[in-house]
């Protein structure tokens, strides 16, 4: 039956916290989660919308940007046509302005299409071009230098714009002939000329001459000397002439017979030409491939499309766009990617309107936001996440949220904790009601069937000894003062309970009030075979008291002595003073109070749950009396071993000061 009622318990607690605290907090917890997700999920969405909006407005800036570069840049179309070479591109992100006339891309060390035909002065010149032919032949068919050195020398004085080119011829027949110093010195005033001056295959006459003199001991320092000024200015050059440049610059470092200052200068001029070389051979492959790009091919038949659209070049370092000069022509303007980042970077206003990192890139180098339909192949790559979004404060919202759920499982737990006190503690009062209403009727019933026994013997007068109508007669009352001790115990618990209980004091001695306890007790005791043993103290001074009240106090624990004396028949009651303390110890030699008990007795309905105890007829309610007794009196109660078994009850009530 009481495990029963113990597991009903066990299983009411479990639900409890869980409807309090577990589940409460695990619907929290699950929420808080998803709701976490949802703003993550939502974060990044919008960082994701930004970034696409984002893109959208710096690809139409970069448009406008290139578009006015490209407008720019195409007014230097009458350079191009007539004298590409001096060509220079106006800002460092503009690699190259490229021509484009029907389909075709002329690169800027080209010959002008007007003045592509070879020798065009020549043409004109009937008698010089006649002159140079027999020359050749001389020189090539009869293998006749002298008369060939004599052809051109004709062509020579004959002047007009051939004549440096006509020079070489003879320089070089001169040669052939063994008549070297005479050759040396056209050679010489050859490799002053301007690198403009060039051949049909667009290699500039001096180089052939540096050519010449590069592998003769006395024109080292010249020959470096004057490629090094012509590195200097940067001019546009093919490949094929760059190639020249660097075969003469590394003959001279072969050269035993060079300086060792000649030799690391033309080094150096090598290392400088690199670059140069590599940048025209990436032009040179543009230009092969220039009918396959897409944004040729974009409107229709048509080279141009009807909107200017930007490509990158597959290295992914240059971006190519065309722009309409007049009909059939166009300018082709190539942009380094890394330069115009720099560009960007150092431009205020762009800077200001878009503060956070970012970067142009190639959209098959680097992930990122594609920048619109009109700049293929170009992507926006951010390197930090956008300013407008972390501004509004949605990036983290996991502390807050954390720190909400930890406040709220925290008042959760708080509040199931304070509840799960407060129910057990309930759930412990209606099990001690439940037993001391069962324990109650338990006591009245065994006073109220003796009572009612010896006096239903009485009536039927059957008795005739006089000694044994007496005896029954005291049994009556004994029982019926058990009866209102008890009843009296139960009213002053209620009367406490409702805070009516009033105790009426007055000083007085303490040992009447003994004696008379003593005597209420005597019938009982003899009856149970109990010795008691009284031991009061002379010249106490009066106390404080309420006398009914003690005495009720002494009559329980007189009559707890008695029940738990188990196999002992020895009770002493002591008054005695002890300092400015009256003390009235109640003695027996009984079964004791084991000291974790010690402390709770005192508290209503509370009894020892020993197997002996649950024998001995009882309510708890007892000690909790003089409990309430000694504390209303100022004093206080305390509960000892007995040496040999056995416990002490001690009252001590406070003397009047000075007594
Ligand atoms: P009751 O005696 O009706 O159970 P009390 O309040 O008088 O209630 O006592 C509380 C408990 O204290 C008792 O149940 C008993 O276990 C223990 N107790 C009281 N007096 C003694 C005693 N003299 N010796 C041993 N145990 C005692």
């Amino acid at each position: 039956m009481k495990q029963a009622m113990g597991t009903v318990k066990h299983r009411k607690q479990i639900i409890l916290f869980m409807a309090a605290v577990l589940i409460p907090s695990l619907t929290l917890i699950l929420f808080t989660r998803q709701i976490v997700r949802q703003e993550k999920e939502l974060s990044a969405k919008r960082t994701a919308d930004d970034r696409e909006r984002r893109a959208r407005e710096i690809g139409q800036v970069l448009l406008l940007r290139l578009e006015r570069m490209q407008l720019e840049e195409g007014q230097k179309e009458e350079t191009l046509l007539t004298r590409p070479d001096e060509y220079r591109p106006g800002r460092p992100e503009i690699v190259m302005l490229g021509l484009v006339e029907e389909g075709r891309l002329s690169l800027p060390w080209e010959r002008p299409p007007a003045a592509t035909a070879p020798q065009g002065g020549a043409m004109r010149n009937a008698r010089i071009a006649e002159s140079i032919r027999a020359g050749e032949r001389a020189e090539f068919q009869r293998k006749d230098p002298g008369l060939a050195a004599e052809m051109f020398r004709q062509a020579l004085a004959l002047g007009g714009n051939e004549r440096e080119y006509v020079r070489l011829l003879l320089a070089r027949v001169l040669v052939k002939s063994g008549k070297t110093s005479e050759a040396f010195k056209h050679y010489e005033a050859l490799l002053a000329l301007s690198p403009l001056q060039k051949d049909e295959d667009g290699i500039p006459l001096f180089l052939y001459s540096a050519d010449r003199l590069s592998g003769l001991p006395g024109y080292f320092d010249e020959v470096v000397a004057r490629l090094s000024t012509d590195l200097k200015e940067k001019r546009w050059m093919s490949p094929q002439e760059s190639f020249l440049i660097d075969s003469i610059l590394s003959r001279v470092t072969t050269q035993t017979a060079a300086t060792d200052e000649v030799k690391r200068t033309a080094a150096g001029l090598r290392d400088i030409l690199r670059p140069f070389s590599a940048k025209a051979e990436r032009l040179v492959a543009l230009q092969k491939g220039f009918s396959g790009y897409a944004f040729r091919l974009d409107s229709a038949g048509s080279a141009s499309p009807a909107e200017p659209v930007w490509e990158v070049e597959p290295k992914g370092e240059w971006l190519l766009g065309l722009g309409n000069l007049r009909p059939g022509r166009q300018s082709f303007l190539v942009v380094d990617i890394g330069e115009l980042n720099a560009a960007l970077r150092r431009d205020q206003d762009f800077r200001q309107a878009y503060p956070e990192e970012i970067r142009l890139t190639a959209a098959d180098r680097q992930p990122g936001e594609s920048l619109g339909p009109k700049l293929r192949g170009l992507n926006l790559a951010f390197s930090s996440p956008p300013a407008s979004t972390a501004d509004e404060g949605f990036s983290s919202p996991r502390p807050f949220y954390t720190l909400t759920m930890v406040a709220v499982v925290m008042f959760a737990s708080l509040g199931g904790t304070l509840l799960w006190r407060d129910v057990q503690r309930e759930l412990g009062l209606a099990e001690i009601r439940a037993q001391f209403a069962s324990s109650v009727s338990h006591e009245l019933k065994t006073p109220l069937t003796a009572i009612r026994m010896f006096a239903e013997t009485i009536r039927m007068g059957r008795i005739r000894e006089e000694e044994t109508k007496t005896e029954y007669l005291d049994t009556i009352i004994n029982e019926s003062e058990r009866l209102s001790r008890l009843l009296n115990n139960v009213l002053d618990v209620s009367k406490i309970e409702q805070g009516k209980k009033i105790y009426r004091r007055h000083p007085q001695a303490l040992a009447p009030i003994v004696q008379t306890a003593v005597r209420t007790m005597e019938y009982p005791l003899r009856q149970k075979g109990f010795v008691l043993r009284v031991e009061i103290e002379e010249g106490l001074p009066d106390v404080d008291v309420d006398a009914d009240a003690l005495e009720q106090a002494l009559l329980n624990l007189i009559g707890n002595a008695i029940k738990y004396s188990g196999e002992a028949r020895e009770i002493t009651l002591k008054l005695s003073r002890r300092d400015a303390w009256a003390v009235i110890g109640v003695v027996d030699r009984g079964v004791g109070v084991p000291l974790r008990d010690r402390q709770r007795i005192f508290e209503k309905f509370y009894r020892v749950p020993s197997r002996e105890n649950e024998q001995i007829p009882g309510t708890g309610l007892g000690l909790s009396l003089v409990a309430h007794f000694v504390q209303a009196h100022g004093g206080r109660v305390e509960v000892e071993a007995t040496p040999g078994g056995g416990s002490t009850f001690s009252l001590y009530l406070p003397l009047e000061e000075g007594a």
